[in-house]
């Protein structure tokens, strides 16, 4: 064997090594897509043709440069070599290209869904993560509760401190609220100063005292600006979700916006139970 020789042995096993992590990256892109079969066939059947392709090279670059030793290996096999190399780091501009693509549109849904002033879920996320909180519930034959929050007499806040103050404030609640809330709870800002949650596991009146105590939190947690003379307090309307599909979870959330409705009649800093 010469110095030609193992120099395009050399560079054939260098183009095999580059074609089988280009397999790697192909492979852990489709593995990495476990909610998308065919973006994960995409990465598959890439990391597969990158293998086959680097077995190609290896068992070629062995061949000429151990079994065909000595033959002149001419510029025109450089330039064939060289070539080749496009094929992996095509390859490789493809999938990081994909994984920019898949990771710009995982953020856009992900603000899509969400309420850029509290990063809570905006209706649309809202309905979502309900929708599913709901199923987990209903699955483990348990009933949950709807529950429609919202800040208390909110305008004067902006007419008297200034809309950033408002924000600060809806800000301060949202975080409170989300600091509150159990792991399987669900919670959105579904309006302007208000808030929907879904509770599951929890009949209407075992969830009166967790909504008080939710309530009292915000309170508690959240100054007013106009503290200490005045504090923040919020009213809730509180109902059942009767089964796990939408209609009943609409038909749940309009009843608590009745009981929201009631409880701000009321006089306001209360929760109250549909019907
Ligand atoms: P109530 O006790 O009856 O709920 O009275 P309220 O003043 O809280 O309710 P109302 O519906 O009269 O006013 C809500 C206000 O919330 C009006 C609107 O300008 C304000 N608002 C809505 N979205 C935002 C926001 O993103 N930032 C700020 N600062 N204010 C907001
Ligand atoms: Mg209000
Ligand atoms: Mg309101």
């Amino acid at each position: 064997m010469n110095l030609d020789d193992e120099l395009f042995l050399a560079s054939r096993v260098a183009l095999a090594g580059l074609c089988f992590y280009a397999a790697l990256v192909g492979w852990r892109m489709g593995m990495g897509y476990t909610s998308r079969p065919d973006h994960r066939f995409r990465g598959l059947a890439g990391a597969a043709l990158m293998v086959l392709v680097g077995l190609l090279h290896l068992g070629s670059g062995l061949d000429e440069g151990i079994r065909k030793a000595g033959i002149r290996v001419e510029l025109i096999n450089w330039v064939w070599l060289a070539v080749d190399f496009l094929v992996p780091l095509f390859f490789l501009r493809m999938a990081h290209a994909f994984a920019a693509r898949d990771r710009l549109e995982a953020e856009l849904a992900e603000a899509a869904a969400h309420d850029p002033l509290t990063g809570l879920p905006n209706r649309m996320g809202f309905a979502r993560l309900a929708e599913a909180a709901l199923a987990r519930a209903a699955r483990q034959g348990q009933p949950s509760v709807a529950v429609m929050l919202d800040i208390d007499h909110f305008k004067s806040v902006n007419d008297g401190w200034g809309h950033a103050a408002g924000d600060t404030l809806l800000k301060g609640v949202a975080r409170a609220a989300q600091g509150a809330i159990r792991r399987e709870d669900a919670l959105g800002r579904v309006g302007g100063e208000e808030f929907a949650l879904v509770l599951p596991g929890l009949t209407p009146s075992e969830a009166l005292p967790l909504v008080n105590r939710l309530r009292e939190a915000i309170t508690e947690i959240v100054p007013h600006p106009g503290a200490p003379a005045r504090r923040l307090t919020l009213s809730a309307g509180i109902a059942a979700i009767e089964s796990s599909d939408v209609l009943a979870l609409e038909r749940g959330f309009q009843a608590a916006d009745q009981a929201l409705y009631a409880a701000k009649e009321g006089g306001r800093d209360q929760a109250r139970i549909a019907g």
